[in-house]
């Protein structure tokens, strides 16, 4: 038998093979279609249990293997195993994207709420059905013909447009290369960065050393080199991007070269370089997206994409972004006087320009709060770090967390249960904590089994937990440093979400159906535990003295953390209030070109100004080509969500175990089954304020005058 068709227990991982997939995908996508067939059929009962139930049992069947395969294209990656995995991933997309088109599955759906069953049925239940109902209809499914055809050509020209805008910022990245043959020029870049200089010049057969506009190249460049001149040519390279400034950029990085080693090379072709501009694109996905919106009786796209978000308003996004940005602009400005005085005065550097400040601010930093990464990880080692995370979650949620026994994809994998105090089982996860070269990079949970009824029985939830940390060595535990450990505690604040679960249908059980600005809430929560003096006492033991972490260390790890915070937020609500605008009330054929509506916001909100031909949304590739358009407040929005929520345990005790079986109840057991807010609401007992936020950053009144 087929170990990915075995849905009698998790998943099968020693006998799973590549030649596995396409025989398992092709069967369960010909059942599925088949299933779906019969089910739309008019002799099919518009009820739960006529086909809502049998749909989930399909569609669960089909994620769990394919969940399998992608864990493993993950985990444990090879060639054959990303062959199988390229040949089934466009067939699966497919299937998705037929099933969000099958309108007679949407009439099932319309008939079920319309019909008496539809009052009886679970708030879990109705809430699955109404999320369904929306998502066809923002989908287009409800519009008349003609609109449905022009909707659909839309959605195609978008497609094209994001795609586009993001292999231009690629090229336009990609095609700069600076050679520099002067080592003069290069000081205070650190020796790491230099070598992979020396490494990409050699590659490319040339002397000297090649530096590039990808972050490993252009972050070292900006926030070490010495020079100021080489600061400048990089900075507005990166900084006009894909715009029709970018030539003009690349013509000075030229002639800097020709004066640092004169090394020769080819500069891109003029024609490629203007091909690359996105700033016809930006309007051109504005005006599209506006048009979508309209068709689907909206005002704006900033309405269509909160739909399914817990914020209700764009009005409601931008009061909260301006309330944040009013409330930080003091700190911020006290931040950049400090950082200029320093400048000028120790560093020389007056005025401060756009490609002094990350040099400029690392040189104070490193003056304020001289600690290393390595001397805090020592205090870090992973067992001590695990076992004082499971005791933050068994002492607040009043569980247990054992090691248990599964089929692992390594040796290094361990399984473990969480148990209720009544000895029920709760949830399982798979920890896989190292680095491997098959491992994808990054940290991330993701669900093997979610929780749900199924024939009279829970089926309790199964967590993946995956983090890249670096493997034990030399008899030693592996040392995390400190963004290890909130890597961890945020991974393991999704798991809870997805694991502590009490509904028991698929559909909005665990993180299923949470609203898109919401799901960061309890894994940006956990982060706070570990920012916790009374956590980290406990937490911590030094790896050959067995010394728990100097509460000085402790204090400068937390005055490094809030360092320059006023500053890093206005310019993080900078760019939010911008999409928010550009989307919302901003008229893309009317006279105001969008860099202007960037700067008449950052007349209001930021205090950093840049020059004149900066390009920043030029490549702002969040909101024109990836998913975050009208939707990069959440970032904001669930920082202050989770702050908020650990408030309430600064207030009635860290720890204290009766909060802790709050959260549990109003937030994480009930996962999609409730809007955001009520279960927010609930737990808080009162809207979401943005104080406690400000607070964790060190932006406490009274405000610097
Ligand atoms: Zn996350």
């Amino acid at each position: 038998m087929n170990p990915l068709l075995d849905f009698s227990g998790l998943p099968r991982f020693a006998q799973i093979r590549p030649a596995d997939v396409t025989p398992a995908i092709d069967q369960l996508l010909a059942e599925n279609r088949a299933l779906v067939a019969r089910l739309t059929d008019d002799a099919t009962p518009a009820t739960w249990a006529g086909f809502v139930e049998p749909l989930e049992d399909a569609n669960e069947r089909l994620s769990r293997a394919w969940g399998t395969v992608s864990h493993l294209h993950g985990v444990l990656d090879s060639p054959e195993l990303r062959e199988a995995y390229s040949a089934n991933q466009p067939k699966l997309v497919q299937y998705w994207t037929e099933l969000g088109q099958n309108e007679r599955l949407f009439a099932k759906y319309k008939a079920l709420a319309a019909s008496p069953e539809f009052a009886a049925l679970s708030p879990a239940q109705r809430r699955i059905v109404e999320n369904e109902i929306r998502d066809f209809r923002l989908s287009g499914a409800e519009l008349p013909a003609a609109e449905k055809k022009r909707f659909a050509e839309i959605m195609e020209a978008l497609a094209k447009l994001s795609t586009d805008f993001s292999e231009h910022l690629l090229d336009a990245t990609n095609a700069f290369a600076l050679y520099v043959g002067d080592e003069a020029e290069l000081a205070g870049i650190p020796a790491d960065a230099l070598a992979a200089a020396r490494a990409a010049a050699e590659r490319d057969g040339k002397p000297g050393w090649k530096l590039t506009l990808q972050a490993p190249s252009y972050l070292p460049v900006l926030q070490y080199a010495d020079s100021r001149a080489l600061r400048e040519v990089v900075y507005r390279a990166y900084a006009t991007r894909a715009s029709e400034e970018y030539a003009a950029s690349l013509a000075r990085a030229h002639e800097f070269q020709a004066r640092a080693g004169a090394i020769e090379s080819e500069p891109p072709a003029a024609d490629a370089v203007a091909g690359w501009d996105n700033t016809p694109l930006i309007r051109e996905i504005l005006r599209l997206r506006r048009e979508a919106a309209r068709l689907l009786g909206y005002a704006s796209h900033a309405e269509v994409s909160l739909v399914p978000k817990m914020a209700d308003r764009p009005e409601q996004v931008l009061a909260f972004l301006e309330d944040l940005a009013a409330k930080s602009l003091p700190f911020a400005r006290r931040d950049l006087a400090e950082l200029e005085a320093f400048a000028r005065d120790e560093l020389g550097l007056a005025p401060l320009e756009a490609w002094d400040i990350a040099y400029a601010s690392e040189k104070l930093r490193v003056k304020r709060y001289a600690f290393s990464s390595q001397e805090v990880k020592q205090y870090f080692p992973e067992p001590k770090v695990l076992e004082g995370m499971f005791r933050v979650v068994e002492t607040l949620y009043g569980v247990a967390i054992e090691r248990d026994e599964a089929e692992t994809w390594d040796p290094g994998v361990r399984f473990f249960r969480i148990v209720a105090a009544d000895g029920a089982l709760v949830g399982q996860f798979y920890l896989d904590p190292y680095a491997r070269e098959s491992k994808r990079g990054g940290a991330w949970m993701d669900e093997a089994l979610s929780r749900r009824m199924k024939a009279g029985r829970v089926q309790p939830p199964v967590a993946y937990l995956v983090c890249n940390f670096p493997s034990p060595v030399g008899g030693k535990p592996a040392l995390l440093t400190h963004d290890d450990v909130l890597t961890l505690f945020h991974e393991f604040g999704h798991g809870l979400h997805h694991m502590l679960t009490r509904v028991d249908h698929l559909g909005v059980s665990g993180i299923h159906g949470v609203e898109w600005d919401a799901v960061e809430l309890p894994s940006q929560f956990m982060e706070n535990f570990a920012w916790e003096w009374r956590v980290l006492e406990h937490m911590t033991a030094h790896v050959d003295t067995g010394a728990a972490l100097p509460r000085p260390l402790f204090d400068k790890m937390i005055a490094a953390k809030n360092f320059q915070s006023g500053m890093q937020m206005v310019r993080q609500l900078e760019f939010a209030l911008f999409d928010m605008h550009l989307h919302f009330d901003y008229d893309p054929d009317g006279a105001q070109t969008p860099l202007e509506l960037l700067d008449a916001i950052r007349r209001r909100v930021a205090v950093v100004f840049p020059p004149v031909w900066n390009r920043f949304p030029n490549s702002f590739s969040h909101i024109f080509a990836g998913g975050y358009s009208a939707g990069y407040y959440s970032y904001k929005w669930a920082e202050v969500l989770s702050a908020d929520a650990y408030s309430l345990f600064e207030e009635n005790g860290v720890l204290d175990p009766a909060t802790g079986r709050r959260f549990w109840e109003e937030i994480l057991a009930v996962g999609g089954s409730r809007p955001a807010l009520e279960s927010f609401k609930a737990f808080r007992g009162r809207e979401p304020k943005v104080d406690a936020l400000l607070r964790h950053s060190g932006m406490t009144e009274p405000a610097p005058a």
